[in-house]
């Protein structure tokens, strides 16, 4: 359990200060949540909606739940009110889901466009040539507020993976000429443990972490 702390305040220590850390714990014990938000933590990033709510309930009420997952429609409702930050909206008719459920709950989400940088047709994520056309949509939504953009890079060699994140860096600066009241781009969410260093020198403001804080998982 010292474990987490001592590999937080490595992985602290040469972050900038203007990159926010969130701490995924998919799969973690709620014992082991704890010891990472005794160190300070208090972003954590969930993939599944049922752990997230489980998770939601039994842990303190200020951690910022990051939803980071594929998000089916019909699950949806469940997350009102829980999630800090949906990082992973990353189609249309999901899009209309969460403005639909956010209505009714009388609430306004803020959310992240993922989007598909590696173009790889079996992961989800908007392509970037989509991505003009769905911002002209998502803002005529009034319960959703786009705050950046987020991927999930293909896995590559250190070169490929900076080419990704220049890409997504790239449409971050571009886009930032279509800010508006519901859409800012604020967050460019990228970098994962085995790649996190390279994505802060390519413009990432959000690292999601797992494996480097609280060591291998064994079932995902
Ligand atoms: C699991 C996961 C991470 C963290 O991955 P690690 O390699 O354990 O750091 C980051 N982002 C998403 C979307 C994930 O599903």
């Amino acid at each position: 359990m010292q474990d987490i702390q001592d590999h937080l305040r490595e992985i602290q220590q040469e972050l900038p200060p203007h990159v926010q850390l969130i701490a995924v714990s998919k799969t973690r014990t709620p014992e082991e949540i704890l010891e990472a938000y005794t160190a300070g933590i208090r972003d954590f990033g969930e993939n599944k909606v049922q752990e997230l709510v489980e998770k939601y309930e039994a842990l303190p009420k200020d951690i910022r739940w990051h939803f980071i997952g594929s998000l089916q429609t019909n699950k949806v409702r469940k997350l009102m009110g829980k999630t800090f930050l949906i990082q992973s909206l990353d189609r249309w008719n999901l899009a209309l889901e969460l403005e639909k459920r956010a209505g009714d709950a009388e609430l306004v989400l803020d959310v992240l466009l993922e989007v598909n940088i590696g173009e790889e047709p079996q992961k989800g994520g908007i392509i970037p040539s989509d991505l003009p056309d769905f911002i002209e949509k998502i803002k005529t939504l009034k319960h959703l507020r786009v705050r950046g953009l987020m991927a999930i890079i293909p896995q590559g060699s250190e070169a490929e993976n900076r080419v990704h994140f220049q890409n997504m860096n790239a449409w971050f600066e571009k886009l930032k000429n279509e800010e508006s009241e519901r859409f800012t781009m604020e967050i460019l969410s990228m970098g994962m443990s085995m790649d996190y260093k390279t994505a802060v020198e390519e413009g990432s403001t959000m690292i999601r972490v797992g494996t480097s804080i609280f060591g291998q998982r064994n079932n995902a």
